[in-house]
């Protein structure tokens, strides 16, 4: 008898390449979400306001970034805390 594993989604039987896949969307959404967090924390020292993430993708070259924020010292200060 062979090991048998199961793979699984809210309770459902699922083929594995489904539930890498899934899982990998999962792994991405929290990362993704952290970093918006991290940079919606960050503020500006002359403006008080904070930097607001228009758009985070992963793409196969990377992450890609659009960032707003009230002048461009927030922005880079935000790609530099973001390394
Ligand atoms: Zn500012």
């Amino acid at each position: 008898m062979g090991v048998s594993i199961e793979y699984r989604l809210d309770g459902q039987e699922v083929e594995r390449e489904r539930f890498l896949r899934e899982v990998e969307d999962h792994v991405r959404a929290l990362a993704i979400d952290q970093l918006r967090e991290k940079v919606e924390r960050i503020r500006c020292l002359r403006h008080h306001q904070t930097a607001k993430l228009r758009q985070l993708s992963l793409t196969s070259e990377g992450l890609e970034i659009r960032l707003a924020g009230c002048c461009d010292d927030l922005v880079e200060c935000v790609l530099r805390e973001l390394g």
